[in-house]
């Protein structure tokens, strides 16, 4: 089977400009904001039930998530996959392990980006691309569930042998070439 690797890092880590970039790897990347945004956009029931909980900035619940993530997951037996915001809970992980062994594949790398709260707060005031969860109270929220439901899994593919850490802190090329030496 071709590789699955995870993306891990807290909210304006960059993980989603990384994870663009390796596509150029053969990559296909599942962004599980991406495709909740698409979904709303779209004014899907899926869309529909995950709006309230985005705007807040908490977590969409595992079982929509969960059921989004299988379905994407579903037909790529030749695609090397990139997980980008998924899993976010330790729930979300198990069910991982479940869907990816129904699929005969299993999870190579857990790449976490490593980037300090300061640094996330001001890389998302600057962004200012208008995300409607990108206002100071909403991120505070995201970094606060990060921190709460989502760290929790850098001991959990620690303990599984899986976890690569990155320095996330760099431009965006010397990122990119730490992700690759992580999971070569
Ligand atoms: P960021 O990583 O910058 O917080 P994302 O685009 O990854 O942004 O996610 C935006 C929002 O989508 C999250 O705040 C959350 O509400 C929802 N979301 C994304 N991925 C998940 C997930 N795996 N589980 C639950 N909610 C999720």
């Amino acid at each position: 089977m071709p590789p699955t690797v995870v993306l891990l890092g807290p909210p304006g880590s960059g993980k989603g400009t990384q994870a663009e970039q390796l596509r150029e790897l053969g990559f296909a990347t599942l962004s599980t904001g991406d495709l909740l945004r698409a979904a709303r956009e779209a004014n899907t029931e899926l869309g529909r039930r995950a709006a309230e909980y985005m705007d807040r900035g908490d977590l969409v619940p595992d079982e929509l998530i969960d059921a989004m993530l299988a379905e994407e997951l579903e037909g790529r037996d030749d695609e090397a996959v990139l997980l980008d915001g998924f899993p976010r809970t330790v729930a979300q992980a198990d069910a991982l392990n479940d869907v990816l062994g129904e699929l005969g594949r299993e999870l190579d790398h857990a790449v976490l980006v490593e980037v300090p709260d300061d640094v996330v707060a001001e890389r998302i005031g600057n962004r200012g691309q208008g995300r409607a969860d990108d206002d100071p109270e909403t991120v505070r929220e995201r970094l606060r569930v990060y921190h709460e439901q989502t760290e929790p899994l850098v001991e959990y593919y620690e303990d599984r042998g899986l976890l690569r850490r990155v320095d996330g802190e760099g431009d965006v090329d010397s990122v990119q070439s730490a992700i690759r030496a992580a999971i070569e």
